[in-house]
């Protein structure tokens, strides 16, 4: 057996109940095979791949906390600290009820290749709770988030592991859990990113990871002769990703035709009306039932059904696995140009073989929404610097960094006879820069 499958069935045996974190290491090794069997035995030796996928640290906490009615609650805390080969820990709290160990060490994992591609100098971090925001009151939320903070400060610090937001922590938990960590340890510091505009948050951010789909979207159809306006697009999603993926879309004249949310999805064919739809999901936190009132024209379904909608281009901003085969298969069919993830791993990897082999231009997540996390880069050297920059400024940095993650990955496929296959790309080009930085650290 080689190296690289016999680290696999070791990772996937050592890490039961864990199916995301399984999924992501196979696409990640099947990319880097080649670059590892050039050079199998020194590899081997070092143990790279092991050390590669082992944590190099995991919290795991209670974290109680009392809601309206005056009972104690109790939810499950954790923070992955995956690698710090090039920076300090970098990358989301996530609260949903679904999180779980597997699900943030494959977010964790995932990251680390990602804040790789940005260019910057972070590594790669996640954590999250089972903690559900849907339904509670502002001072629930607060009450969570301080009980949260009150163990996670223990952990974290600006030079240390900078969490951020991901599904459920948005601009109202980033302030509670700041709040919370300024009173702990009486330090005024860019300990997390996405903060509010007054207190040391960039501009920008809020866009940058919606935005950032559509500026490499651009810059591959550019590549390909081709470019944004005319298109039509359907999104997945109706939170953070999806909302300024549909914005930037639209403003370089795209039509988005569909978003969805947990419950349902909307077609409008007019386009998506992004003031209603910010209003609906930033403002009244309700769900997408509600876009029929300001668009009559549009459709709401149930369930999940966006990738039937014919489109040229797709981009799925929701969550993991949402795009299989069978959607795969439709997009196809109705002519689609390229999709670009918006969401970690929403396409599972036989959709992504299938849309790889039809013809598909495919960019992965951890290249297509590096935008977020490089921005929180940006925030981090503004707080460190004491200094905010101009949304233009931002704006046109985190543009070059997609138009650089997409050459850095277009130019590592060919150098492996890849051409075209952007996951092996940025899964090349993202681990090179660790392993680099890993084997010159020494045994660490
Ligand atoms: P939000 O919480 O703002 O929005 C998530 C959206 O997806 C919501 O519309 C939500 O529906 C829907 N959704 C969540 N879980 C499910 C599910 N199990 N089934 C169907 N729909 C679901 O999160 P973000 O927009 O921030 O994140 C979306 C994705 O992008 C995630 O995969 C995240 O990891 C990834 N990402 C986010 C970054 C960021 O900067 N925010 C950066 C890089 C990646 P509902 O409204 O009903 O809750």
């Amino acid at each position: 057996m080689s190296y690289v499958d016999d680290v696999l069935a070791k990772v996937i045996a050592k890490n039961p109940s864990e199916p995301e974190f399984h999924q992501a290491v196979t696409e990640v090794f099947d990319s880097i095979r080649p670059l590892i069997e050039a050079n199998e035995e020194f590899y081997k030796k070092e143990a790279i791949l092991e050390r590669i996928t082992e944590p190099e640290r995991m919290i795991k906490f209670r974290v109680p906390w009392v809601d309206d009615k005056g009972q104690v609650q109790v939810n499950m805390g954790i923070r992955v600290q995956f690698n710090s080969a090039i920076g300090p820990y970098k990358g989301g709290l996530r609260f949903h009820p679904s999180v779980n160990q597997g699900i943030i060490k494959f977010l964790g994992f995932e990251q680390v290749f990602k804040n790789s591609l940005t260019g910057l100098p972070i590594g790669g971090g996640k954590g999250g709770s089972d903690f559900d925001p849907k339904g509670k009151s502002d001072r629930e939320v607060m009450a969570f988030c301080q009980s949260f903070m009150t163990e996670l400060y223990k952990h974290i610090n600006a030079d240390r592991d900078v969490p951020a937001g991901d599904i459920g922590v948005g601009g109202r938990e980033i302030g509670y859990l700041f709040g919370q960590y300024k009173r702990i340890t009486n330090k005024y510091e860019g300990v997390l990113t996405g903060k509010g505009l007054t207190y040391g948050g960039s501009l920008a951010r809020t866009e940058a990871t919606g935005y950032g789909v559509i500026y490499i979207l651009e810059e591959l159809l550019k590549d390909h002769g081709m470019d944004m306006a005319g298109k039509t697009v359907c999104v997945s999603g109706a939170g953070n990703v999806a909302i300024y993926a549909i914005e930037k879309a639209h403003q370089l004249g795209a039509k988005v035709v569909t978003c969805s949310d947990s419950t349902g999805w909307v077609y409008d064919p007019e386009g998506i009306d992004v003031a209603a739809l910010k209003e609906i999901k930033e403002v009244k936190r309700a769900r997408l039932t509600e876009y029929k009132k300001y668009r009559p024209n549009s459709e709401y379904h149930e369930g999940r059904g966006v990738w039937q909608i014919k489109c040229d281009l797709a981009c799925p901003c929701a969550t993991q696995n949402e795009v299989f085969t069978e959607d795969a298969k439709m997009l196809v069919e109705n002519g689609c140009i390229a999709l670009a993830e918006g969401a970690n791993m929403p396409t599972t990897l036989e959709a992504t073989k299938y849309l790889q082999e039809h013809g598909v231009h495919f960019i992965p997540g951890k290249a297509s929404n590096a935008g977020g996390v490089a921005v929180s880069a940006l925030e981090m050297s503004q707080n460190s610097e004491r200094l905010s920059w101009t949304f233009e400024d931002v704006d046109s940095r985190l543009q070059n960094i997609m138009i650089n993650i997409y050459h850095n990955i277009s130019d590592a496929a060919k150098r492996y006879d890849k051409e075209g296959d952007y996951v092996a790309g940025a899964n090349l080009a993202g681990f090179e820069k660790v392993l680099d930085a890993m084997l010159a650290q020494g045994i660490c």
